[in-house]
């Protein structure tokens, strides 16, 4: 863990952060576990800790503290218990929230969206994750699930995508895709390519972008009047 305090401002602060890998090829008990060592260890460092937040990557009861369907990591991820298991080991109430969530709130109160009344987010990553903020407040929906921006569909004729709709913009753009489309074994290599001048890579990234940017043009009449 890379340990270092940041003072952001206002009664926010970064105290820690580090990076653990999921491995999800083990399955859910294995990283539920994970999680809670995780956290048990954060919590060892950083004494006073009274409540913990867990960012999931897909869909998730907020009141029942379970996965519901995590679109991009492998496993039964379905009705699985994740809040209770990491509480009873901490000690601690613990809550769960989406990961591109959880970004929104950190954007909100740390971040770019520090004093703004509407903003719209965007996580490329594995997949692609979003949130929506009106009035300077995160917009979660009922359940938990409003800002699933990656899901939007752009053509309904498109490729599938793992939620089990086809032509999402995150079929255009997850990782993996964008790596295809570039003729590259990853992103990064993508990129690295393209500023080389491959022309397949810059083919490539023309083509994500044009999706990307036709996403982001619908995200931007959401919270704002076109014309106005
Ligand atoms: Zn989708």
């Amino acid at each position: 863990m890379d340990r270092r305090r940041e003072h952001l401002g206002g009664d926010w602060s970064t105290l820690d952060r580090g990076l653990v890998p999921t491995m999800a090829a083990e399955g859910p008990d294995a990283v539920v576990a994970r999680l809670a060592d995780t956290a048990r260890a954060a919590c060892a460092r950083w004494p006073g800790v009274t409540t913990v937040g867990i960012g999931v990557p897909g869909l998730y009861d907020p009141v029942a503290g379970t996965t519901r369907f995590l679109v991009n990591v492998p496993g039964a991820w379905a009705e699985r218990p994740v809040a209770a298991p990491v509480s009873a080991a901490l000690g601690l109430p613990v809550a769960l929230i989406n990961d591109a969530r959880a970004f929104g709130l950190a954007e909100l109160r740390l971040g770019a969206g520090r004093g703004a009344s509407s903003v719209v987010g965007l996580v490329l990553g594995t997949g692609l994750g979003g949130f929506v903020a009106v009035a300077s407040q995160l917009h979660q929906g009922h359940d938990g699930t409003a800002g699933e921006v990656g899901h939007q569909t752009i053509d309904p004729d498109g490729p599938w995508c793992g939620c089990g709709n086809r032509g999402c913009l995150e079929a255009y753009v997850r990782a993996d895709q964008f790596a295809i489309a570039c003729g590259a074994a990853s992103p990064q290599a993508a990129v690295e390519a393209a500023r080389r001048g491959d022309q397949r890579a810059v083919n490539g990234l023309t083509h994500v972008g044009r999706y990307l940017g036709i996403g982001i043009a619908n995200l931007i009449s959401i919270p704002r009047r076109i014309g106005w």
